[in-house]
Parts: C-alpha cells; sequence; structure tokens
C-alpha cells in the first residue's frame, strides 16, 4: 500500500497542472500519479512506420500515457474561454480566462511558441464575419498558440522531468480500477500493475482520466453516488480539403470557429479542430472503436486542411446514454469499413452514391488518412446528424468558396464523447468527500488549454 497526501489519476494535461500549480505554491505534500499508459518517451504510435494502425494493447499510444491524448495532439492552444469546454459555468468567465491565461504562460516557461495565431488582421477577419453572418454562421473569436505535435512532445517531456526532479511519484503502466470508499468518503484508489493488485491511499483523490476514461467514470459515479448528469455527445464527420481553398482562413485566422443551427433540426453545429498543412488520424479506444481525428507538424506540411464538422446530440426520455448512442454510431461505421475509418467523397453523399478508391485516386484531394476506406458514410450516419452536416457545409461554402465541392473529403466516424457532468461546486468538491474530478472525464473541459487551467485550479485548492 502507498500513503500520500494526494493521489492523482491521469497523468494528462489536467493531472499534470494540478500537480505543477501543487509545486509552483512550494506545496510540500506528497503526490502521487497513476497514469495506465507509459512515460512520453516511449510513447511511439507504430503506424508512423507500418502506415497502418495495429491497435496497441494494452492501449493506444495515442491517447494514453504521460500528457494523456495531448502528447500526440496539434497542441492548439484555444486561448479564449468562449472554446474547450464549460469552466466558465462552473467559476465564472473571469476567473476561467485569468486561470487559462495563466495556464498559457505556463506552456510558455516550458517553451511554447511565443506567436499567437488569430490575432489583428482585423480587416481581413471583418471581411470573414461578414461573409459567415450571410450564411447565417456565427464566427468565435479565438487566439490561437500552436504547439505542433512535435513541440507539444519536447514541452510535455520537460514537465515530465520536472515533475519527477521536484518528488512526484509516477506509476506509469498502471491502471487505477476503483474508489476506496468508506461511510461515502474517499480514501484513495485501488490500482493494478502487471495483473497484481495494490492501493493508492490519500487524503485527496483527484480523478483527470480524459475521454479514454469516460467510461470507466461513469460506472464509478453510478457505484458510489457520485452526484453526475448525462452530457451531450457530439456524433460528426472530419472534412478534408486542399490548402488552396483554405488559404485566406488559415492565413487570418489560422482555426475558423463557426457555429451554425441549419435547418431544418436548428441544432448545433459548429467547427472544431482546424489542421491547415495538417493529417487525419485515426484513434482507437480500448473496446476497438476506431474514430478519426486530425493534427498538424509544426513543420512538415501537407497539401490539405482538415477540420472537424461536430452535432451536439441530447436525449432524455426514455433514453438518455449519449455515449451508447454515439458508440452504436461508430461501430455502424467501422463494420462498413472492416474495422477501419470510412471516407466519401461530398459529392457523392448528394448524388446518393459511395465514393470508389479509384475515383479518390484521380480526386485533386488525395486522403492524408492512407488506410481509410473509400465508400459510403450516409449507410450509418443518422438522417439528423447527415443532414445537418450537409447543410452546414453548405453554408460554409459561402465563408470560404470551394468548401463544398464535389471533391471535399468527409471521414466518419468522428466522435466526441463528453464525459457525464460530475457536479461539483466552484472549489472543484464532488458530493463525496475527498474526491475531485477534472479535466475532459469531468465533462467540464474539451480542451488542452482548459483542462490544463481546471488543473490549475485544482492544484490552488489542494496546496
Ligand atoms: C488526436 C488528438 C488531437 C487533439 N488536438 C487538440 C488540440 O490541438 N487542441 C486542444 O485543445 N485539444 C486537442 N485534443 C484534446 C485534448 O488532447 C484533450 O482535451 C486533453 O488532453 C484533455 O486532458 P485531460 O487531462 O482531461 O485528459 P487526457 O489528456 O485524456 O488524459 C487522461 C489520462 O488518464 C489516463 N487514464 C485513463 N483512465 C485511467 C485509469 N483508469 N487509470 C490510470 N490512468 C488512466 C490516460 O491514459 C490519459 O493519459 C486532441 C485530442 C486528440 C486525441
Amino acid at each position: 500500500m502507498i500513503k500520500a497526501d494526494v493521489v492523482i489519476v491521469g497523468a494528462g494535461p489536467a493531472g499534470i497542472f494540478t500537480a505543477l500549480e501543487m509545486l509552483n505554491l512550494g506545496s510540500k505534500k506528497k503526490i502521487v500519479m497513476i497514469e495506465k499508459g507509459m512515460a512520453i518517451e516511449n510513447r511511439r504510435c507504430p503506424k508512423a512506420e507500418t502506415g497502418v494502425c495495429v491497435k496497441c494493447r494494452p492501449s493506444c499510444h495515442i491517447t494514453t500515457g504521460f500528457s494523456g491524448a495531448g502528447a500526440f495532439s496539434d497542441g492548439k492552444l484555444s486561448l479564449s474561454c468562449e472554446v474547450g469546454g464549460d469552466l466558465p459555468n462552473l467559476v465564472g468567465e473571469r476567473k476561467a480566462q485569468e486561470t487559462i491565461d495563466y495556464a498559457d504562460s505556463i506552456y510558455l516557461k516550458f517553451g511554447a511558441d511565443t506567436h499567437i495565431e488569430g490575432l489583428g488582421n482585423t480587416e481581413a477577419v471583418r471581411k470573414i464575419r461578414a461573409r459567415a453572418i450571410k450564411a447565417g454562421l456565427r464566427l468565435v473569436d479565438c487566439p490561437i498558440r500552436h504547439m505542433g505535435t512535435e513541440k507539444a512532445h519536447e514541452i510535455y517531456l520537460s514537465i515530465q522531468k520536472h515533475l519527477l526532479d521536484s518528488g512526484v511519484e509516477i506509476l506509469f503502466n498502471t491502471e487505477a480500477s476503483d474508489l476506496i470508499m468508506d461511510n461515502g468518503r474517499c480514501l484513495g484508489v485501488h490500482i493494478e500493475h502487471k495483473g497484481k493488485a495494490d492501493e493508492v491511499r490519500a487524503a485527496h483523490t483527484v480523478v483527470a482520466t480524459g475521454r479514454r476514461g469516460a467510461d470507466w467514470l461513469e460506472r464509478i459515479c453510478s457505484e458510489h453516488g457520485v452526484e453526475h448528469q448525462p452530457s451531450t455527445v457530439d456524433i460528426g464527420v472530419r472534412v478534408e480539403v486542399r490548402n488552396e481553398i483554405m488559404e485566406e482562413v488559415n492565413e487570418v485566422l489560422y482555426e475558423s470557429k463557426l457555429i451554425g443551427y441549419p435547418a431544418p433540426f436548428k441544432n448545433k453545429v459548429r467547427t472544431f479542430c482546424q489542421n491547415p498543412g495538417g493529417v487525419v488520424s485515426q484513434e482507437n479506444y480500448d473496446n476497438d472503436l476506431a474514430v478519426v481525428n486530425g493534427h498538424a507538424y509544426k513543420d512538415s506540411k501537407s497539401d490539405n486542411t482538415n477540420l472537424a464538422i461536430l452535432c451536439s446530440h441530447n436525449f432524455s426520455v426514455p433514453f438518455n446514454q449519449p455515449i451508447a448512442y454515439a458508440q452504436k454510431v461508430g461501430e455502424l461505421t467501422n463494420m462498413l469499413a472492416n474495422g477501419h475509418i470510412l471516407v466519401q467523397r461530398f459529392g457523392d453523399i448528394l448524388d446518393g452514391k459511395r465514393t470508389w478508391q479509384k475515383e479518390l485516386d484521380q480526386s485533386n484531394v488525395k486522403p492524408t488518412l492512407r488506410d481509410a476506406i473509400a465508400g459510403d458514410i450516409t449507410a450509418a450516419m443518422p438522417y439528423r446528424s447527415m443532414m445537418n452536416i450537409i447543410n452546414f457545409i453548405k453554408a460554409m461554402d459561402e465563408v470560404v468558396p470551394g468548401f463544398a465541392s464535389y471533391e471535399t473529403l468527409l471521414y466518419s466516424p468522428e466522435l466526441k464523447f463528453y464525459s457525464n457532468k460530475v457536479s461539483m461546486d466552484d472549489r472543484l468538491r464532488t458530493n463525496v468527500e475527498g474526491l475531485h474530478c477534472l479535466g475532459d472525464s469531468s465533462g467540464w473541459t474539451r480542451g488542452l488549454i482548459m483542462s490544463s487551467a481546471m488543473g490549475v485550479l485544482m492544484g490552488r485548492e489542494l496546496v
């Protein structure tokens, strides 16, 4: 049995920034971090060499290990509290923005690029905004610091070294299996390391298990009476076009954050995670679900830009399991693609036909996810989501002429599972004494900087 003052489950940005802020404030408390993946220097996605996903066991290197889903992420820090989660609703807009700015200063201290995209260019931004308004879309202002995939890796490596040198104990390849509960209080976590069971006892348990830990946390919440509400789920596609089409928006804004409510359903549809000169990538969940994502290297650029178009889905009665719903959509899409990601041209969707590989070979837009299977995403996409996406892409075409061209590629499934929202007060306390939930797994964040900021706030509470 290990004894600590604070045990942090998950070494993603939320968990890391909790420990960093405690150290920054001079805390002498014993901090133990439990991470089911590997140290950052050992994280390697074999696909970089093999070209195909080999479905790593026990866990996917892309999403597990030190720095969590951040290690291979594009490293785009969206510096506005309007983007990346609901933390402002929990702690107030001003505090959320101040903490985001503070977390950003820590990334800078560890070597992030000082340049910020999307600032200035006011006349150019005004023109884009005017076109968005005409198309019925809202352009959200959001300055972005782009670390880039390789640089993000280096920054997190320095942070890992700093934590270890400062005495934080990090147990890699170790999974938290359950909470230790006594009379409604949380006393730590049960852990498993290479098949051996152990436990870490601490006055404070911080669960920061990310999107990958959403299912686990949902079970924990239900079993131990941790108050939570079902959250939304986003179903969408990853769109890929040539850089020439996105040139203006890429140069002026780097990332265009557009929101619309297209007819006939008027659901919220938005762009997310735009990667100029980037690549489309695949992530695998432990339950074998393959989902699409995208990122961009800082120095090596492709001919294409990709971004996600996402539709939010909520349910009420009699069914209220958004995660299970999106999983079924993903499984069906994977089934049609023989376990892979499906890709289809936008024009083929409108023409009601599947896309064939030979048609992709003839296109200007060459898929950067080379093992994606040409096919028919409409055979698995719910009608409502598909109509939302089609009508949003048509509106986008007014902002970015050529966006809705025949050759535009749509990859599926692009799913964002936001964990059930854990009920917490503004000091990040759950209804269970000694238990705190942070970052993407808490349902309150969806991005690097907001999960990092939430970690900072947690660190200040636990110091
Ligand atoms: C490919 C990709 C690209 C992205 N690009 C961007 C981007 O450019 N900008 C942006 O803002 N966001 C991006 N994101 C999202 C961003 O990475 C996440 O929002 C962020 O990492 C969330 O931080 P977190 O600490 O809450 O969780 P995570 O980063 O997911 O970390 C959680 C950690 O907990 C560990 N864990 C889970 N369960 C257990 C358990 N039971 N026991 C022990 N350990 C456990 C996991 O291994 C993981 O390391 C991207 C995500 C992906 C996958």
